[in-house]
């Protein structure tokens, strides 16, 4: 009989009967006349019984060979136990079946035990008789029953423990949980096993899309295959639990890290159909230091501020806690907390990038980029921008935005210049402020400037729920007059669902989708970055390039029908005075292409 927690257990002492419950039913072989075999009988069952409820020390090899000699004594054939989970199983008699006793003979069922627990487990036993054998007697019978009761009890009472420890330590779904994951994680620190181990904590980027697009099951089949192929990599040496959701925690030896990085920064996972889709994962890292003691709360405390990090931090989606983790996390804190003053004393301010018509080198317009002046020196917006953006502080330095250059448009208008366009930032995090249309326009009207020259740029939307609320927000802009633009396309999380359904005016080609210039014509980046031009004019959209550096790059621009251009060939983002003067020239001598 093999059995999944106790057959690990050691040989048990021999009972001896004097200090626990055992029936004396040997004593009664000297007190009155029974026969040897009953004899023989009582001594067997009471060492059975005294074997099955040493619940510490269970020996099946010993419980095996009991039963044999008492199955033996009964001429009996085969005696077999059937456990199952819960009804269905039942039905369908897909349970485990645990063999207590087989000679190999066939033989006629003579006997079957049924019990079904309180947590909905049953648990059968049947016992055969080889045809040619002798009947059993009543009195046999009733001994055999006596007998089999026994063991179906000892049999689903273990069940029992399992199924218990199964719902404690597993979830629904039958990954290893919370629970599983502090018990190892506590075990591999009191044993001081922590040296050289990487903690983890994760969540599958998107995971929502994929079960809303192949459905919930389909969308388990998927996680699973994505958690079996950690499993291996991580093998033995370590540990993969489900916190809830599609988010998890893991360890696993340090020497594994390229791979598991690897893997949860892209990999396929098998859908239902043959299908295959990438999941990609948010993830946070630690590795345990092997100088000193970690405690238990600290790596937890660790892979999670990591994992925060990846989650709400811009483009890294892997984040490890370590020295740089800490110099980041410090920065971070003295901007949240110079911010409010720094508002306060205006120490945010517009700097203009034109953007230039490649064909006739005229200025067509400009984008605001924010500046930070504090203490003498210039802060760019990637120091500052990430951590605004993780509160909602992001959303009040937009409105100054907004403000200030509706401030230097007005005054451009009072000084006579020509009014060009003019775009600014606006974060995701707008997007859930339902007035965001209102308060824009509230703003542009104060200065009484015309809401075509102002234009909001607003980079791809993350999610499904981003993309209805944003296609709200950009209709209902785009219905007040502002112009209205996608910013980095190409990057991130592209849809042309995006670019289908809002009524976009411009559409923003990110840096990194621009050829270099002297790639050949069929080069894949040649290739792709024609044909989102083309889409843009054909659907009647403006287009622009960015990270425009070089002639090869206005080139490009100007052989595949881009028409404007923003970078550093023609101009870095400008201080308000040199901007001016930019305005006043309003062209860009640019090389022509038959110059080259
Ligand atoms: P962005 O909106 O994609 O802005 C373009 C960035 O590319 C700017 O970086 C600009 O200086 C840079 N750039 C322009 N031409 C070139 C070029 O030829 N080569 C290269 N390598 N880079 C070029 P910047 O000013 O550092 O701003 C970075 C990002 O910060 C912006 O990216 C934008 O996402 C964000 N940002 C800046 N100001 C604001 C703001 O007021 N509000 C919000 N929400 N975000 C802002
Ligand atoms: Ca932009
Ligand atoms: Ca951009």
């Amino acid at each position: 009989m093999t059995d999944k927690k106790t057959d690990k257990t050691k040989r048990a002492p021999r009972a001896t009967g004097t200090n626990r419950y055992v029936p004396e039913f040997s004593d009664a072989c000297i007190h009155s006349a029974v026969s040897d075999k009953e004899c023989h009988f009582l001594m067997l069952f009471e060492r059975l019984i005294s074997a099955m409820t040493d619940i510490d020390n269970i020996d099946i090899e010993h419980i095996e060979n009991l039963l044999i000699e008492i199955c033996s004594m009964f001429r009996l054939s085969k005696a077999v136990t059937r456990v199952y989970k819960n009804q269905q199983e039942e039905q369908e008699g897909a349970g485990e079946t645990l063999c207590c006793f087989d000679t190999g003979k066939e033989g006629n069922e003579i006997l079957t035990l049924r019990t079904v627990t309180s947590v909905m487990s049953r648990t059968t036993i049947t016992t055969y008789m080889a045809p040619e054998e002798e009947p059993l007697t009543e009195e046999e019978r009733s001994k055999v029953e006596l007998v089999m009761r026994t063991v179906l009890s000892f049999v689903s009472r273990n069940r029992m423990r399992d199924i218990v420890y199964e719902l404690a330590y597993y979830d629904e779904a039958g990954y290893p949980n919370l629970r599983n994951w502090r018990e190892y994680l506590d075990d591999v620190v009191k044993n001081k096993r922590t040296a050289n181990k990487l903690a983890f904590r994760y969540n599958l980027r998107h995971f929502s899309l994929i079960n809303d697009e192949f459905g919930r099951s389909a969308g388990d089949v998927i996680m699973l295959d994505h958690y079996n192929k950690l499993k291996e990599i991580i093998g033995e040496d370590g540990m993969l639990a489900r916190l809830g959701g599609d988010n998890f925690l893991g360890m696993c030896s340090v020497d594994k890290t390229k791979i598991v990085i690897d893997y949860l920064t892209e990999t396929e996972a098998k859908a239902p159909k043959g299908m295959v889709v990438n999941i990609s994962t948010n993830a946070g890292f630690f590795r345990i230091p092997s100088d000193h003691e970690v405690r238990a709360d600290e790596i937890m405390g660790s892979i999670i501020n990591a994992y925060r990090i990846a989650q709400t931090g811009g483009m890294d989606n892997i984040v490890f806690y370590d020295e740089e983790f800490l110099e980041k996390k410090e920065k971070s804190m003295r901007v949240q907390q110079y911010f409010p003053e720094a508002f306060e004393r205006n120490e945010f301010i517009p700097f203009y990038q034109p953007k230039v018509n490649v064909v006739n080198g005229s200025l067509v317009g400009a984008e605001a980029l924010c500046r930070w002046f504090h203490a003498g020196k210039i802060i760019p917006p990637a120091e500052f921008i990430p951590v605004l953006e993780q509160t909602s502080e992001i959303c009040r330095l937009d409105f100054h935005m907004l403000e200030c250059v509706c401030r230097d448009m007005k005054r451009w208008s009072d000084e006579g210049r020509k009014l060009i366009r003019i775009s600014i930032n606006f974060s995701r995090k707008h997007i859930y402020n339902a007035y965001l249309p209102e308060t824009i326009a509230e703003i542009v009207d104060r200065y009484d400037l015309p809401h075509e020259l102002i234009e909001i740029e607003f980079t791809e939307s993350t999610s499904e729920v981003e993309f209805s609320d944003l296609k709200r927000m950009a209709t209902e802009l785009s219905n007040m007059g502002f112009s209205i633009s996608i910013d980095d396309f190409g990057i991130g999380y592209s849809s042309l669902n995006l670019i289908k359904d809002i009524p976009w005016d411009t559409l923003k080609i990110d840096k990194s989708f621009l050829p270099d210039g002297y790639s050949k014509d069929n080069d894949m980046s040649n290739i792709m970055f024609r044909h989102v031009v083309s889409m843009t004019n054909q659907l009647g959209m403006e287009c622009i390039t960015e990270g425009v550096e070089t002639i090869e790059h206005v080139n490009t621009l100007r052989s595949n029908g881009c028409d404007i251009a923003q970078g550093y060939y023609f101009d870095r983002p400008l201080p308000v005075a040199d901007f001016e003067d930019r305005i006043a020239k309003g062209k860009y001598e640019i090389e022509s292409q038959s110059e080259i």
